[in-house]
Formats: structure tokens, C-alpha cells, sequence
């Protein structure tokens, strides 16, 4: 067999922590939003639930029609023809109050009180209609086409539970309830800034070694599927003092700050070093490619990720650490990321020592998973993000992946269900 030159080289680096004990390491340190706020309906959309919800009634809260039709007493139906007199109607708000008598029926409609007496509703086009009176020839069974009392929604159940994201049909449920201020979590005030000499804003022409600022932007659209303050601190320059002050601002406004570049162990890197200085630092290296250099720590009570530069590694170091970190701040009880295993359909290079994040595209044929790369791997090369729908995690100890092997994939938008 082939094999690559470089297939002994070992990137273990002792000093580097397990993606498992960063993880550990960084919620240990969070503590859920406590303050709740009541919000209307519309508005808590994407948000999370404080408190579970118990429904005050029954849904649907009185027995009525599944069905256009007549609603009947089924002890008064014979095994042939019957024949039932016609007496009122019952509308969808508009209930018929009377009683029923034997072969008595009432007209009702879709969503209309059904009478205590009666216990089944025929379809309309299942009678004749004769004047006043109808004749069904079908068979009737005992509460067909008929929707009860809390068959949905029991009164006093819980509907939702704490930490769940409400969506559209949870807005459904609820309105359904009755309910129209909804308590969740306050959002947290999330800021970012980038910092890197090279970097100019987009608005500007670009010159010869300048880089356009896309990080901010990347944070930006990645922050926006969480329901959080989001603040843009903008650039800093690699400067030192510069670092310092926009920090100590940012932190005292914030309740996580995020900042990328300026985390490595080049000449201008300096984010650790202020780090250090104004807070706590609690590690720096991981084992995990991209993303190495990752500071994780705190200024006083504000939560610090510095992330590295490179805008892969910004997007993989977001959802493996700063993902959870904000799952477990907002308290949110799903959104965490589901895997399955595909076979790889190239060939992937891969040195020992780290976990890596190679970007993938997953396929399903013949129910069948099958992966492959998304175009060049480099942590500067953020379309093979953009062309990715998976990432294809392959541990530490493996090296050079060959076509056919079944290999772990973690699709970007598969995340845990809520179950409660
Ligand atoms: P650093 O971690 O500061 O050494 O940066 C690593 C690489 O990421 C360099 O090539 C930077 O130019 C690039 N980089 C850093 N910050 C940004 C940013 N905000 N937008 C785009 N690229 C960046
Ligand atoms: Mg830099």
C-alpha cells in the first residue's frame, strides 16, 4: 500500500486538552440565565421557556363535530334504515342549547357543540335528506366523527417544560391555550470583536495585504440562531493597550465576549496575554483541528472565547465549544449536535494526535449514507464550509482515511429533539 510521506508525523502536543475535557471544563463554568420576562405570544418565538406551561383547560373544552353532519343517539339506531327527526342546528359557536329527545337529530357542523345525549355524528353525505328528516342507511359506531373534552389538551397538564425553544407550531399550542405572555429566559448580551491588523471593513476598497473582516460577519449570522443580545464591538488592532481597553469595555457590557485572531503564538498575538491579565485563563490548546489555539476564560463574571483567526476554525470552535456554552447560559434543552456514520467515498488525510473537523458532503443512496470531502481543507478556506452540509469527525489516533471506510459525520443542521 501507498503510503503518505508524512504519515508518521505526530501532532500530539502533551499539553493539549481533549475536546471532551475543554467541553467539561467550560460548562462547568456556566451557570443558566436566572431572570425570567414575560413576553407576548408573537414575541417568543426562538425563545426559552423559564417555566413549564399547564394548560388551564381542556382542549378542545366541549365535545363537538369532527364532520359536517347530524348528530345522534346511537341506542336509537336499529341494524336497518333509521329515520331521525331533524330539530335544530349546532354551529361552531353557535351551539343548539335544547335537549334531544329519542329519534330526535341535530344538524351540526364542523366544530359545533355536540348535545350530551348524542354520541355519535353521521357524515352528511351518509343520509337522505327527506324534508325535515333523515335517514342513514351506514353504520353507525358509538362516538365516531366526534372530538372530546381535552383529547387534545388535558386541563392542568404540562404542555412544555422549562428550557424548551419555542417555535412556530409551540406559538400554535399556545394560542390554542389561551395564552398570551409567555415567560422565558432574559436574553443574555452576547459581543464580539475581531482583531488583526490586516483587517478593513467591508465597506472599504481592500488593499494589498489587508484582509476583509468576515468574521464579525460569520459571528454575526452564526449568533442569530440563538435567542441572545448581540453586540458588535468591531476591530481591534494588534496593539496591546488597544486590546486591553476594548475588552475591558466590551466584558463589563457583556455576559460572553467572543473575539477571534490574536490567539496563536505569532509575534502579534496578545489576546491570552490580556487575558491573563484581566481575568482568568483556563486553558488554550486543544486537540482539535481546526481550532488549536482557543482561549477560554473570564473577566470578572463575562465569559471569554477567543477564538482563533482563521474563519474555519471561527465556525468549527463555534459549534463545538461556543454552541454549548450558550445552549447551557440560555438553558436550552435541545440543539445539541446528532451524528451518524457514512462511508467515505475519497480518500482524507489526517495526521495523529488531533481530532479533526474535515468539512463534508453528506449523500443518502439506496439508504445508504455515503461522505466526501467538501473541496480543500484549509482553515482559510471557508467555501469548503459554504459547500458542506456535515463535518466528518475523525478521532486522534486515526491517520490517513482510506475510500470505504465507515466514518463518524455530524450533519451541520441535525440537533437533538426535545422530549418533553
Ligand atoms: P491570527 O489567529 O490572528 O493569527 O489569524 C489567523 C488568520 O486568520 C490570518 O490569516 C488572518 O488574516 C485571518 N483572520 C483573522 N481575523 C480575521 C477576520 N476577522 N476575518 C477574516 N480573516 C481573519
Ligand atoms: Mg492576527
Amino acid at each position: 500500500m501507498k503510503r503518505m510521506k508524512d504519515n508518521c508525523f505526530n501532532e500530539f502536543d502533551p499539553n493539549a486538552m481533549s475536546v471532551e475535557d475543554a467541553l467539561k471544563n467550560i460548562l462547568k463554568t456556566i451557570d443558566n440565565v436566572k431572570t425570567t420576562e414575560f413576553v407576548d405570544l408573537k414575541n417568543a418565538y426562538k425563545r426559552i421557556l423559564s417555566k413549564n406551561i399547564k394548560s388551564k383547560i381542556n382542549v378542545p373544552n366541549y365535545k363537538n363535530s369532527a364532520m359536517d353532519g347530524y348528530a345522534v343517539n346511537i341506542d336509537d339506531f336499529n341494524k336497518t334504515d333509521k329515520t331521525f327527526e331533524c330539530i335544530g342546528e349546532s354551529f361552531a359557536g353557535k351551539p343548539f342549547l335544547k335537549s334531544v329527545r329519542k329519534n330526535q337529530a341535530i344538524k351540526v357542523m364542523t366544530g359545533g357543540m355536540v348535545p350530551s345525549n348524542c354520541n355519535a355524528v353521521i357524515m352528511r353525505e351518509l343520509v337522505t335528506e327527506n324534508g325535515t328528516s333523515i335517514t342513514s342507511k351506514s353504520k353507525i359506531i358509538k362516538d365516531q366523527n366526534i372530538r372530546f373534552p381535552g383529547e387534545d389538551i388535558k386541563k392542568n397538564e404540562i404542555v412544555m417544560r422549562v428550557g424548551k425553544q419555542v417555535d412556530e407550531i409551540d406559538i400554535g399550542v399556545l394560542a390554542s391555550l389561551g395564552i398570551n405572555k409567555v415567560p422565558v429566559r432574559k436574553k443574555p448580551i452576547i459581543g464580539f470583536i475581531s482583531t488583526g491588523d490586516e483587517l478593513v471593513s467591508i465597506k472599504k476598497p481592500i488593499k494589498i495585504s489587508q484582509v476583509y473582516d468576515s468574521n464579525r460577519y460569520l459571528l454575526h449570522g452564526l449568533l442569530m440562531k440563538y435567542p441572545v443580545e448581540i453586540k458588535d464591538y468591531g476591530v481591534v488592532k494588534d496593539k496591546i493597550k488597544l486590546i486591553e481597553k476594548k475588552f475591558k469595555e466590551a466584558s463589563s457590557h457583556c455576559d460572553v465576549l467572543i473575539t477571534t485572531g490574536g490567539v496563536s503564538v505569532g509575534d502579534a498575538d496578545y489576546v491570552k496575554d490580556v487575558l491573563e491579565k484581566l481575568g482568568k485563563i483556563n486553558f488554550w490548546k486543544i486537540a482539535v483541528k481546526p481550532g488549536r489555539p482557543l482561549a477560554y476564560g473570564k473577566i470578572k463574571k463575562c465569559i471569554f472565547f477567543g477564538l482563533p483567526g482563521n474563519p474555519v476554525s471561527v465556525v468549527v470552535t463555534f459549534n463545538l465549544f461556543v454552541n454549548e456554552a450558550l445552549n447551557k447560559l440560555i438553558g436550552r434543552s435541545q440543539g445539541h449536535a446528532l451524528s451518524l456514520e457514512a462511508e467515505l467515498l475519497t480518500d482524507v488525510k489526517k495526521r495523529k494526535g488531533r481530532r479533526e473537523y474535515k468539512r463534508g458532503i453528506l449523500v443518502i443512496e439506496n439508504n445508504k449514507f455515503y461522505v466526501k470531502k467538501s473541496g480543500q481543507q484549509g482553515s482559510n478556506i471557508l467555501s469548503s464550509v459554504k459547500d458542506a452540509n456535515c463535518y466528518i469527525e475523525l478521532g486522534e489516533n486515526m491517520q490517513e482515511v482510506r475510500k470505504g471506510t465507515r466514518v463518524k459525520v455530524v450533519p451541520f443542521t441535525l440537533t437533538s429533539e426535545y422530549y418533553g
